[in-house]
């Protein structure tokens, strides 16, 4: 018999996502460990009710209204309680009840309702790096001041997380985050326009949701990630580089004050690091695959060329702009990568409506939450109105 006492309560926020299928694929490993208490998802009821009942889950929430009234009854008549819209996930939110909150939402939604999940004392794991580049700053402040641990889920910051390990802050001379360079990491930049959406959504190494899909395919989502990554270790821009490394096998390495390099090194695949948020400071028994060196591995290493992927370089003005200069980015992104996706705009437009953005705005200082949401919006509206 399980000790229901002994387990912790995870909540897993975009359940029916690439992250949050995974992690409840994890908590299955762990059937002692850890039980599933909310759930979350935009609009798929289907897969909802089926990873509810699957896992026993206390409650759930359709954040899509419409998708909530369908749904609504078929929850009912299961005896899961069903919240909905954007007050529904922020009500599940700030339920103190979870032990851990896995954040697989996708873009800036999982903003207000991570700050309330660290208000009400659970530990994040977060795979949703919007919240960090949004506002890293207020996000870090508010679980330092609650004792709240923000734990990576992101494969390159679990790597990093890993890495520092027993090691000091003041030590650590560089972060350097490995990008695989995505499906174009080799294509003349005279194609790079012509670039349709299926070939965008073709990822040689990861297989994730089209929004992070496109964004390594542009290298915009490793400027999210240099940023997620000043915040999580709050180490200065100026000490974060990236490097291409196609076959995404060192997810990341971090250089001391020695010379001394530290890299993480295996199979990509993101339920190691969704399983090492979950077990840390532990590590847990199941594997998820060994590393082979019985045959021969050749591991490439090459600096991003920044003039085929602007938007790299992008992320790093933004952060070195700092206040409510990532969010812009970030918002643009969200917007031209949906422009892209549904054929409004090409390839090298998403760079290029980011850098517009950029430039037309004026950054705001030390923003709080009402002034990043606030630009968040006008940003997304002028992008989508145009
Ligand atoms: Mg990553």
């Amino acid at each position: 018999m399980t000790d229901t006492r002994k387990q912790k309560r995870i909540a897993v926020w975009g359940a029916t996502g690439s992250i949050g299928r995974q992690t409840l694929e994890v908590i299955d490993r762990y059937p002692d460990r850890y039980r599933v208490s909310t759930l979350t998802a935009r609009e798929n009821g289907e897969a909802l009710l089926a990873a509810a009942l699957a896992h026993g889950a206390d409650g759930a929430v359709l954040t899509d209204e419409d998708a909530a009234r369908r749904w609504h009854d078929r929850f009912k008549s299961a005896g899961i309680r069903l919240l909905s819209g954007r007050e529904g996930l922020l009500e599940a939110a700030a339920d103190p009840s979870p032990d851990i909150v896995v954040n697989g939402l996708v873009g800036s939604v999982g903003l207000e309702a991570t700050l309330l999940a660290i208000d009400a004392g659970c530990t994040i794991a977060l795979a949703n790096k919007e919240v960090l580049v949004m506002a890293g700053e207020l996000v870090m402040a508010a679980a330092a001041r609650r004792g709240v641990a923000l734990l990576p889920v992101d494969s390159e910051h679990s790597a990093l997380f890993q890495c520092l390990q027993g090691e000091k802050r003041e030590q650590v001379a560089r972060l350097i985050l490995t990008a695989s360079g995505g499906p174009f990491r080799s294509l003349p930049a005279d194609k790079m326009a012509a670039v349709s959406v299926h070939d965008a959504l073709a990822h040689p190494n990861w297989s994730m949701g089209p929004k992070v899909t496109v964004d390594s395919a542009t290298m915009v989502n490793k400027g999210l990630e240099v940023i997620e990554a000043r915040w999580l270790f709050d180490l200065d821009p100026d000490r974060i580089t990236v490097v291409v490394h196609p076959q995404s096998i060192v997810h990341a390495m971090v250089a001391f004050s020695d010379g001394s390099v530290k890299a993480q090194l295996s199979r990509p695949d993101m339920r190691l690091p969704i399983a090492y948020a979950l077990t840390w400071p532990d590590r847990g028994e199941v594997s998820w695959g060994a590393m082979d060196f019985s045959t021969a591995l050749t591991l490439d290493f090459q600096p991003p060329d920044l003039n085929r992927f602007p938007g790299l370089a992008l992320a790093f003005e933004a952060l070195r702009t700092g206040g409510t200069a990532p969010a812009v980015l970030n918002a643009a992104d969200e917007a031209a990568v949906s422009l892209f996706l549904n054929g409004t705009i090409g390839f090298m437009d998403i760079p290029r409506l980011i850098e517009k953005a950029l430039a037309g705005h004026v950054a705001i200082r030390n923003p709080d939450l009402e002034t990043i949401l606030a630009t968040d919006r006008e940003i997304r509206a002028r992008l989508l109105n145009d």
